[in-house]
This record gives C-alpha cells, structure tokens and sequence, in this order.
C-alpha cells in the first residue's frame, strides 16, 4: 500500500474535475486529480451540442431569462438560487474558456457563435432565442483538451488509470480516498483535506443509454455506503434522439438546427404536443410524445422507434413554412454537424443527407447525486450540515439546479460553473484547515470485498446479473411508471443484490489490469444507484419533470416542492440486505419567486 498526501484530492478528471482542480491549483493549494480514465477519455469529452449561456451575441439575451428556462425547464423543482449563479456565472465562464484557447464557432463578425436548443427562450419564454455556444458538435471535446492543457500548465498532479474504490471518513469529516492502481492492482491512499468527487453519472443502469460503459455510479455509490444520502435519484433524464437500438447519441443541436421528428404516417407529431415550441420542447416533454407515438402503433413499421429528418429539402420545406428565410444545404450540415453524420455512418449505415435517421429515446443524464450546496461542498441532511472536507461536482452532484429535468447545454455550464466555485472554496479552506488524521487500516475493508470478488466461484456471471438490471429498469423506471412496475424491479433488485453477495464468478483472478474484477465492483455500484432510484421514485407521488407516473399524472405543488434525501440504514458498506429512509423535509429554494411571481410555479404549456 502506498500513501500519497495532497492538500486537494479530485477524483475524476471530466469537466467539472480538471475545472475544481484548475482553481485550486491557481489558489495556491497543492491538488491531485485520480481518474480511472485518462483524463481526455471521460465523457465530457463526447458532449456534441452546446454549453448554454446568455451572451446575447446573435439576439437580445439575458441571464435572468436562462434562469427561468432552468427553473421552467426543471419543472419548478430546481434550487432557484443555484439556477440564477448558474446562469450568471456561465457568461463569465464562457469568455474565459475562449480565452483560455478553446476554438468555439464564430459569427462573420468574430464573436462566438450561438444556436438554438431545446427549452432555451428569451423573454420568460417568449420565444426561442440562440444561446448555445459551440465549437462544430465537439464541444466538449474541445472543453475538456482546453483544461487539460491547462492543468498540466498549472503542475496539477495526475494519477491516470487509478480507480477509487472507497472515500476515507474520521468521524464525520471526509480525509482521503483508496484507489486501485489498475495497471498493478496495487492500493493507494490519498490523504487529503478536501476530497472532491467528479465522477460523472450511471447511465449504465438502464439498457439503452448515450452514457460510456465507464459511467457507472461509482463515486456516488461509495459516497452513499459511507453515510452520504443520495438526492432526487428519482429524476432521471431520456434523451429523446438516441440511435435506435444502440441508445448512442444524437444531439439536440440537429432539431435546433431545424431537424424534425416524424412518426410512420410522415406526421410532424410534436405539433400536437408542444404546439408552440414543437421539436424544441425540453426532452422530457419529447422523450414522452415518442413513447406515446409508439404506444399507439405509429412508430416506423410498427417498431419502437421514429425518425429524425434533417435532410436539407425536409428541413427548408419546415423553415418557409414558419415563415423564416434560413436555408440550410449538404454543406451546411457537413460543416455543422460533422459528427452525426460520422456517427450515422458509421454505426447504423445511415447517411443523414439522404435518408432520416431511426432514434428512440434513450438513458441520458442524471439530475440527482450527491446533495451539494451551492459552493460544491456536500451536504448530509435537510438542514443542509456541511460534511467537512467533502465536496462533489458536475453530473455526480445534485447542486440541485437541474431540478426535475435538465435543459440541453446545462450540464456543460453546471461542470464550469459549480467546479471552478469547487475549485475556488476548496482553495479556501486548505488554507487553514489541518490534514486529520487517517483511519487505522485504511484499506483493510475495501481489501475484503476485493478479496471476496476476486475469489467469488458461484454460478451468476456479472454480465447476467447487469443485463437484468439494465432491463427491469428500462421496463419499469424509465420514460413512464407506475406503482407496480416500480415494485416489481425493486423486488429483481433485491434479489440481484442477493446473487451479487453470494453467487457471483469472475474469470480473472490477476492483479494487472484485471478489468473483470473491476467490472464486478462496479455492478455493485450500478445496483445501489439502480435501488436508489427505484425507492425514491415510487415513494414521490406525483409526476414532475422526467418524472412520469401513469398513476399519479399530476404535478402536486402543495405536497412535492421538496427533494428527496435517500439513506442507507446501515454503517457497513457491503452490507447484503441494506434498508432506506427517505426525507422529504429538504424544501425546494424559491428565492426568485419570492420577489418575482414569474418564478412561481405554473403549469408547463408547451
Ligand atoms: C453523448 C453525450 C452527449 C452530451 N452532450 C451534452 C451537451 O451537448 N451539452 C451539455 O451540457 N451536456 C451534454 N452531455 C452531458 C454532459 O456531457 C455530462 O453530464 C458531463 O460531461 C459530465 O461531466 P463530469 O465532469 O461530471 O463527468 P465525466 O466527464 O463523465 O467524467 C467522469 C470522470 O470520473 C472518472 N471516474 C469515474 N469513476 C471513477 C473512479 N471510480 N475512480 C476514479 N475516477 C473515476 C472518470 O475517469 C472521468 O474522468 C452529454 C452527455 C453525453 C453522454
């Protein structure tokens, strides 16, 4: 076992990881960051459309109106002072990525380009108004090549292909973390005074999902086995437009560049859903209507799917239709939305300039995680008692500023937005704060439950017990619930849980690179968020945002503006039988509404 000390430990180095460690760093603390991915391989990295902010550069915009659209767009559950820095600090944050060197697209007069998106208004939703910044549909690609330069820059410590496996706790103070070098299986401990967790979200849990397979849950899971509750696991977001079959993405900038969505009779069915904003409707409002589509027997050939058509005639026909003069032709697209057309081609043989593409929708993004206040520190309670030394930011944290459904191009911001404020606290605090000191046989526990895995010879195979995971959650908590449903994968849940502690095999019983051992690990962690999720949506009665019971269809303001607080009952972190308590005292923050009634929540028209 080796010890390595570092006044900052961020685990994960996605955009929200490399943000919090830049500013660290440039506050003077002494950082590490520890990724079990080679920091540019995260998924930041595949994020095509836009980060969102109101420069105002192509239409009038401001920052008050991305708030709305966040609060509106989070269906009222989102923490409205937390929306309000997010769009306030984005403008700020997208200037410095620029100058910073990241390439955004650029109007003829040099400024950064915007485009539309999903959900994004001006005017408390007036009418849609370009907000997205972007560089081609790589923008996170290039976000994530920009910080990474400029760590390396400012002599950030990496620990590349170290995957953390437990969070150290004395008492209630958070004081380091335990990775496993993967290229040795050698254990490592990070003693720390602040710990920050950047590791993404857990896609993985559903069948067809846009995430990576690294996006498994794991910082949230070992955070949660420590005594951490998770917050509104029960919203989870379906991207509309996933390749059909494969769940890969396709970004919303294709409708926001004019790409419709048409059911088998050619019908352009969100006019009848969302008659104002149409195709751009929030992808919660978009994910429905395809299912409904398809419920009723009109997806294409009968299967469960719907096409997506950006050919230049169908979208110019649209376009003189609304009255606009834009017209878009091959090049266009060729030059705007490279990577679909790559990504068409290259997975399903579908060439978008001559044919529509197949999408369904398909398991996306997190709202919930880890509960943070608004300076990325982690809460434990209701009350909101910060955990010392603990932090958490981007997808794995619930700031909660999504609410009950995020807006396209927010994740983007949030990772910016709420690392650096990370960065910049933890910077802070290691100022004055000691390093305290480690638990005795800091590995000894997290070294059992390898042990057991590495030794396990049941019958189960992990894949088997994953696949079943991936598919009651896709049946049952997924687009639309119900009691039942939501009761039944809750009880294949359990009994999964039970074949992972006491029948599962594994084939490779190495050290190096023994990627089948670190898989089964991470099932373990794909079933406490899969658990985590199903418990809180069937205990809220209601439906908001992504959130969609077929039993309860209304959104009840009088009992549900408030998140929801998971806690295991339970201080061992393997334990085979783990029970919850749910809290729902946690009230939602409404410090926009209080002065301003267009913040107080209404009825979504769409
Ligand atoms: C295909 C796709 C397209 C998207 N497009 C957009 C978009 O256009 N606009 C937008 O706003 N959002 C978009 N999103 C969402 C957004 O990209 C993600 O929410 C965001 O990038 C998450 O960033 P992150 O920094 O939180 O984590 P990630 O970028 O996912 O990084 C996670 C990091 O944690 C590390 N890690 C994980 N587990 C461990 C462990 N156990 N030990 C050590 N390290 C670990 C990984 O190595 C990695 O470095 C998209 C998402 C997907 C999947």
């Amino acid at each position: 076992m080796q010890i390595h000390k570092h006044e900052v430990v961020i685990i994960g180095a996605g955009g929200a990881g490399l943000m919090a460690a830049l500013y660290a760093s440039r506050g003077g603390a002494d950082v590490a960051v520890v990724s079990k991915l080679y920091p540019t391989r995260s998924h930041t990295g595949a994020a095509l459309g836009g980060i969102g902010a109101a420069l105002g550069n192509l239409e009038e915009d401001k920052p008050i109106w991305h708030a709305f659209d966040t609060v509106k767009g989070g269906d009222y559950l989102a923490d409205q002072d937390a929306a309000l820095i997010l769009a306030e600090n984005a403008v700020d944050a997208i200037v410095e990525l620029e100058h910073m060197g990241l390439p955004f697209d650029r109007t003829p007069d040099g400024r950064i380009s915007q485009r539309r998106f999903g959900g994004h208004t001006s005017n408390f939703g007036e009418k849609p108004v370009r907000r997205a910044c972007h560089a081609a549909d790589r923008t996170g690609h290039m976000i994530l090549q920009t910080l990474y330069q400029q760590c390396i820059k400012n002599n950030v410590n990496f620990f590349d292909e170290y995957h953390v496996v437990d969070v150290l706790m004395n008492g209630d103070a958070c004081v380091g973390a335990v990775a496993i070098q993967l290229s040795t299986g050698e254990y490592h401990v990070f003693h720390a005074k602040a710990v920050l967790f950047a590791t993404g979200g857990w896609g993985r849990v559903w069948q067809i999902t846009s995430n990576a397979h690294s996006l498994t849950g794991d910082g949230a899971a070992v955070v949660f086995r420590r005594g951490i509750p998770m917050e509104d696991m029960e919203f989870y977001q379906f991207h509309p437009t996933g390749l059909y079959g494969l769940g890969v993405l396709l970004t919303e900038g294709i409708r926001g560049e004019g790409g419709i969505l048409l059911n088998r009779n050619g019908e352009r069915f969100m006019e009848k859903y969302a008659p104002k904003i149409k195709d751009l409707a929030s992808r919660d409002v978009v994910s429905r209507s395809i299912y409904l589509e398809v419920r009723d027997g009109r997806g294409i050939n009968g299967r469960n799917y719907v096409h997506l058509d950006i050919r230049p005639q169908t979208v110019n026909r649209y376009l003189a239709e609304a009255g606009e003069t834009r017209r878009i032709d091959d090049d266009y697209i060729r030059k705007n939305l490279a990577e679909t057309l790559d990504v068409c081609r290259t997975y399903i043989g579908v060439d978008p300039l001559t044919e529509p593409i197949p999408i369904q929708p398909t398991a996306h993004y997190s709202m919930g995680g880890i509960p943070t206040n608004i300076d990325a520190e982690v809460i434990r309670d209701a009350a909101g008692t910060v955990v010392r030394g603990l932090y958490a930011a981007g997808e794995v944290a619930c700031v909660s500023v999504h609410g009950a459904n995020r807006l396209g191009t927010n994740s983007l911001v949030d990772l910016v937005v709420f690392g650096r404020r990370g960065g910049m606290k933890m910077a802070e605090f290691v100022k004055t704060a000691e390093f305290l000191p480690l638990p005795n046989n800091p590995t000894e526990q997290i070294q059992a439950e390898f042990e057991r895995l590495r030794k396990s010879n049941g019958k189960t195979r992990v894949h088997e017990l994953r696949t079943r995971m991936q598919k009651v959650m896709m049946d049952h908590v997924s687009v639309f619930r119900t009691e039942e449903g939501m009761n039944t994968a809750i009880a294949e849940l359990k009994e999964l849980r039970h074949l992972y502690m006491t029948d599962i095999c594994i084939d490779d019983r190495g050290t190096k690179y023994n990627t089948d051992l670190m898989e089964a690990w991470e099932l373990g962690c794909l079933l406490d968020m899969a658990e985590s999720t199903a418990l809180s949506a069937v205990n809220r009665k209601e439906s908001r945002g992504a959130h969609s019971r077929e039993d309860y269809k209304a959104r009840d303001d009088v009992n549900w503006l408030v998140h929801t607080l998971i806690h295991r009952n339970t201080d061992d972190p393997y334990d085979a039988n783990p029970t919850y308590t749910i809290d729902t005292n946690r009230k939602v923050n409404m410090s926009l509404a209080d002065v301003d009634e267009r913040f107080v929540p209404k009825e979504r028209v769409y």
